[in-house]
């Protein structure tokens, strides 16, 4: 049963793949052949799916058959006790409104782009949770009670109270533009009473991390380079605070940039 680190790597990698999880799911039905999983499934790259989570030691392979293994399958129970994989019920929520813009002004990393605020009506307090899987690199954080989500360059963070920002705009028509699909997507999901199940965890490469670092390769951080930084904070060896030159007035969009790009790791 998987219990160290390493381990838990592998379930958390077997799992994070949509297939994977529908093969699971199917095979909470009991022994099945492999031929009816594809039929069901669909049989591209079939053989590496269950490879996979058979190394998870989340299902057993037998001859042209799997089956969930005792662990697979307390592990599924243990995902709906908690209620997880379910579609979340928003038939309550109201549809939005994203009111005026009350401020466009001046990136400070970024002159030429623009900070924006605008307020959204009703303010969707808890419900914002749930809302987090109907945006591809969307992040709920609990600890501040938002929504931020990023779309190319342009972060946008929706908070409990009803304030969003956004960050990066080119102008005002393209923050009224980018609003209108916000508040679109959200009265969708409303009108249809549910939201997506949480999807599978989107992946951040160093590189990506590294974009947005300073790049001096100054040290300060006691590390070799920006690059090895990172690295480094890919793997959770180090937090964005020793960074410190990304507290400076310059970097601040790189450092929500940064701090978004964290949530995914
Ligand atoms: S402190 Fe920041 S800028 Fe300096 S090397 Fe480390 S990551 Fe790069």
């Amino acid at each position: 049963m998987p219990g160290n680190p390493n381990e838990i790597k592998l379930v958390n990698n077997a799992m994070a793949n949509a297939t994977r999880r529908k093969i699971m799911n199917f095979l909470e039905k009991g022994e099945t052949s492999t031929e009816e999983i594809g039929g069901e499934i669909g049989k591209t790259m079939l053989d590496f799916h269950l490879k996979v989570l058979q190394q998870a030691s989340l299902i057993e392979l037998g001859e042209g058959t799997a089956k969930l293994s005792e662990y697979g399958r307390n592990f599924l129970k243990g995902k709906a006790d908690k209620g997880e994989e379910k579609n979340a019920d928003i038939s309550k929520a109201k549809p939005v409104e994203i009111a005026e813009i009350r401020q466009l002004l001046p990136c400070i990393a970024n002159s030429s782009k623009f900070r924006v605020i605008a307020n959204m009506a009703p303010p969707l307090g808890g419900t914002l949770k749930v809302l987090e899987p109907l945006f591809p690199r969307g992040r709920y954080s609990d600890r501040i009670n938002a929504l931020i989500m990023q779309k190319g360059e342009i972060i946008t963070t929706i908070y409990g109270t009803g304030k969003v920002t956004m960050t990066m705009i080119k102008n005002e028509g393209e923050a009224g533009e980018a609003l209108e699909n916000l508040r679109n997507t959200i009265n969708e999901a409303i009108a249809k009473g549910v939201v997506p199940a949480p999807r599978e965890k989107v992946r951040v490469e160093p590189m990506e991390i590294y974009k947005y670092l300073p790049q001096t390769n100054c040290g300060k951080c006691s590390e070799q380079s920006c690059y090895t930084f990172a690295i480094k904070l890919m793997s959770g060896e180090v937090s964005l605070d020793k960074c410190t030159p990304l507290k400076e007035p310059g970097y601040v969009t790189n450092f929500e940039h940064l701090q978004v790009l964290s949530a995914y790791i």
